[in-house]
């Protein structure tokens, strides 16, 4: 494995109380606490991971999902690398705003919506309530990531060798008691449709760690990882678009 880390930065957006702090705080530190985190303007936290043998820093900003607080989150967006949208299957209007979220990161990012590494996340699955229909959130999924399939079709030929177990070994490198969802991770159809989905759980850690490497996968194909290989000897440290060569760098 090379020495060189991939710096990325992550946005979680979703509405008030769908559980994004305890997602960050469970996937940086391991911990969940009920009601312990009152989340104003951003927050950040870093983590080390790595996937598909290269190393990356996470950089994952934690916004407040009300809309007082808009003004304050929204210059956060750009220079964003990966988008991870989050409703709780608590709350149905959270996954009915997804699609504010989705619209406002694209506005405010600058991003345009081909190509772009977003990921859904839907929170308090281990509350078992049926109230979000699994069929809803593909379709939502679908409809929102149509570039993305062209890329599911090149990411299913490139990677049929692995097999599911080897993926999730990729994630449990970071933390090797973290719970996986087996039912739902298996091999890569969970890029067939468009924006990835996955249930997770920040409370019984479900999903969790599996979540973001599948955001930084995501990432790889959509910028074309296997380009900036050929690059990595270069000691340029953290430097923003528009080459994607320039984001590798070495520590
Ligand atoms: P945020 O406003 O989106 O940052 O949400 P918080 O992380 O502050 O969580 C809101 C509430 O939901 C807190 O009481 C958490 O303990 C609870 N919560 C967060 N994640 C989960 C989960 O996965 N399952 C359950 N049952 N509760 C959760
Ligand atoms: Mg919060």
């Amino acid at each position: 494995m090379s020495d060189c880390v991939i710096l990325l930065k992550v946005i979680l957006l979703g509405d008030c109380y769908v559980g994004k702090s305890s997602l960050m705080q469970r996937y940086v530190t391991n911990k969940y606490k009920e009601d312990n985190y009152h989340t104003i303007g951003v927050e950040f936290l870093r983590k080390e991971i790595v996937v598909n043998n290269q190393r990356y820093l996470l950089q994952i900003w934690d916004t407040a999902g009300q809309e007082k607080y808009r003004s304050l989150r929204t210059p956060f967006y750009r220079g964003a690398d990966i988008c991870v949208l989050t409703f709780s299957f608590d709350n149905v209007d959270s996954f009915d705003h997804l699609e504010v979220w989705w619209q406002e990161f694209l506005r405010y990012s600058g991003q345009e919506n081909a190509k772009f590494p977003f990921i859904v996340f839907g929170n308090k699955c281990d509350l078992n309530m049926e109230n979000v229909e699994e069929q809803r959130i593909l379709d939502w999924c679908a409809t929102h990531g149509e570039s993305l399939k062209q890329v599911a079709e090149f990411t299913k030929q490139k990677c049929s060798s692995l097999s599911a177990k080897e993926e999730v070994k990729i994630s449990d490198m970071t933390k090797k008691d973290s719970k996986v969802d087996q039912s739902n991770c298996t091999g890569f159809s969970w890029l067939q449709n468009g924006i990835p989905y996955l249930p997770t759980s920040a409370k019984e850690n479900t999903n969790v760690d599996i979540g973001f490497s599948r955001a930084v996968q995501i990432w790889e194909q959509i910028h074309g990882y296997s380009d900036m290989i050929d690059v990595q000897t270069s000691d340029v440290i953290k430097l923003r678009k528009p080459s994607i060569l320039k984001r590798a760098c070495c520590l």
